[in-house]
């Protein structure tokens, strides 16, 4: 979809809405009036005072958002003017009934008039964002490899491949050029002496680059580490350069970091409104903006989305029947795991003093309807923004860059609830490395994090994004394996368990290799978070006890 296009219709949707406000505007100021009837037919009924003023409230709300300026200035001071007179529970006055009256006729006439839009809002629309952003990018993990030496071919197609890139292989130059016209690799990793001469891998590469267009990332690997070959390499336009023997976890560091898409995980809004078109308007200009929204429109039932959802922040109406947005908020915040979500309050609350109570109850920002699209995103974005950087540095481990123990822990929690809820399975894995220690001990600590890192590449590599994958401590890894039972995460871990025994660590010019034992337990044998851990924990044990290199699953056994 051009970005044209996306606009359009971003436009058609926005005046199908206001045409449904339009549809509705008659049927809603009938039943403010029989409201009114309501109130006048008996002085005492005071709930039906109150939903007056709900209804008046409301409208103020959407009018001004749809641009029926006139509308909603009268609305908005009879909306006013009933806030102050229900708190005087003694019923109205002549001349109170009389001011009343005259502004719900009013506000019929501002409604026939059919008032033509004087502000236009789409105008203040930011522009459209790729909507590529929305969808998943399905990753590019073809990687060529150049090579005449066919025994490392084999071991590094073989060593690649085990962290989710699909490898092709070619001993001859030649066959490069064929291709890379059927196939565009995500990254190529290009050896430099060849029989055609000594840089001939490097020239092959500067040649292939002056009849591509696209930008291809190359590796280069040589036994070469004199200075001409490596300047060769960077004329070529390459972008590293490893001398043989390969160390494996850089070389895939540097993959990764080459082939990653560069498109950032869209933020995750929640909608908190009762008015279900003001939430379909925010959603619209949202979604607009590249964001991914879900709608509440009955407080109530907003905590299932909060752990199902997970938001990046909440945009929140203040006034709403039943709960309103500042009790809703503090009880959201009563949640330790929700303590530093962000809460934008939408309100038509002008009042000072109410905002900054809202303020002071943890709403990170105040926001006045009608609310202009470009006000709306650029506040929603920044407070998203710096929120998840915070929250990166608060459940993120600093040399895995997975969740930390404390997060893990909480977001084991969430899951779990939501597979009873939903009655899907859930299976819960502990890893924890073998002889470590002796790692440590014999190639040092620094050759040791080398050895985490690259456990923590495969298991990012070979689990889905579904699987939660936390860093337990230092050298014991935890899983949140979501929809999955724990007969199939078996088989999943073990095969993971096998590739990881199966790759060469590096040091110096020596290679070694590393285990690692896991405990599995599921949650259908399990019901809560503290059995669960309890289980895996103690199957690890057992795998331990039993030899290590080996998965376990809990069982009554184990306990
Ligand atoms: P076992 O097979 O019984 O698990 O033996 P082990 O040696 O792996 O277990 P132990 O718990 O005795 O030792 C764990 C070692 O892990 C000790 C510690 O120095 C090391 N370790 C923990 N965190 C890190 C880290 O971040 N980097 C490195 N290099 N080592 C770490
Ligand atoms: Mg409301
Ligand atoms: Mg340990
Ligand atoms: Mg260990």
């Amino acid at each position: 979809m051009s970005d044209h296009t996306a606009f359009a219709s971003f436009q058609d949707q926005f005046a199908a809405l206001r045409r449904e406000f339009e549809q509705q505007l008659e049927q809603d100021l009938l039943d403010i009036e029989a409201t009114w009837r309501d109130v006048l037919a008996d002085d005492t009924n005071h709930a039906a005072a109150v939903r007056l003023h709900q209804q008046v409230h409301k409208l103020t709300g959407t009018s001004a958002t749809f641009g029926f300026v006139t509308l909603s200035g009268i609305s908005r001071a009879l909306e006013r003017f009933l806030r102050a007179s229900i708190e005087d529970v003694t019923g109205f006055d002549a001349d109170q009934r009389m001011r009343i009256e005259t502004d719900i006729e009013s506000l019929k006439l501002a409604a026939c008039l059919g008032e033509p839009v004087t502000s236009d809002n789409t105008e203040a629309f930011p522009p459209p964002v790729n909507s590529s952003v929305q969808q998943e990018v399905d990753r590019n993990r073809t990687i060529f490899l150049i090579e005449d030496d066919t025994m490392l071919i084999r071991e590094l197609s073989l060593q690649i491949s085990y962290f989710g890139y699909s490898v092709q292989a070619f001993s001859q130059l030649f066959d490069l050029q064929t291709a890379v016209q059927q196939v565009c690799p995500a990254a190529v990793i290009m050896d430099i002496i060849f029989p055609e001469g000594d840089l001939a891998g490097a020239d092959a590469i500067r040649s292939l680059r002056n009849e591509m267009h696209a930008d291809l990332p190359v590796i280069f690997i040589s036994s070469r580490s004199d200075f001409i070959a490596r300047l060769h390499a960077v004329q070529a336009g390459g972008s590293a350069y490893f001398t043989k023997p390969i160390d494996i976890s850089g070389l895939i560091d540097k993959l990764d970091t080459l082939t990653a898409h560069k498109i950032p995980e869209p933020y995750r809004i929640l909608i908190v409104e009762d008015d279900s078109s003001l939430a379909m308007y925010y959603d619209l200009i949202l979604r607009h903006a590249g964001m991914l929204t879900t709608i509440v429109t009955n407080p109530m039932q907003v905590m299932e989305p909060l752990s199902d959802f997970r938001p990046d922040l909440i945009l929140m109406d203040v006034y709403m029947p039943v709960c309103n947005g500042l009790d809703l908020a503090a009880v959201i915040r009563q949640e330790e795991t929700y303590v530093s979500i962000p809460i934008v309050f939408l309100s038509s609350e002008t009042d000072t003093d109410k905002q900054l109570a809202a303020m002071s109850l943890g709403g990170d920002d105040f926001l006045t309807k009608p609310i202009q699209p470009d006000h709306l995103v650029s506040s929603v974005l920044a407070r998203a923004q710096r929120s998840r950087i915070l929250r990166s540095f608060m459940v993120r481990d600093s040399l895995t860059g997975l969740y930390n123990h404390t997060r893990i822990k909480e977001l084991l929690n969430i899951e779990i609830t939501r597979a009873l809820r939903q009655r899907t399975p859930l299976t819960f894995a502990m890893i924890d490395i073998d002889h470590f220690k002796s790692v440590n001990d014999t190639y040092g600590h620094s050759v040791g994090d080398r050895v985490l890192k690259s456990l923590v590449h495969m298991l990012q590599q070979r689990l889905r994004k579904t699987d939660i994958i936390g860093r337990y401590g230092g050298e014991e890894f935890a899983i949140v394996l979501t929809n999955i039972d724990t007969a199939k995460a078996y088989i999943i871990l073990d095969e993971l368990r096998e590739q990881f025994a199966r790759l060469r660590q590096h040091y110096g010019k020596d290679t070694f290799s590393v285990t690692f034992s896991c405990g599995l337990a599921s949650l259908a044998d399990y019901r809560d978070a503290i059995a669960i851990s309890d289980a895996a924990d103690k199957a690890l044990y057992e795998a331990k006890r039993s030899g290590r290199n080996r998965v376990v699953v809990a069982t009554e056994y184990t306990m």
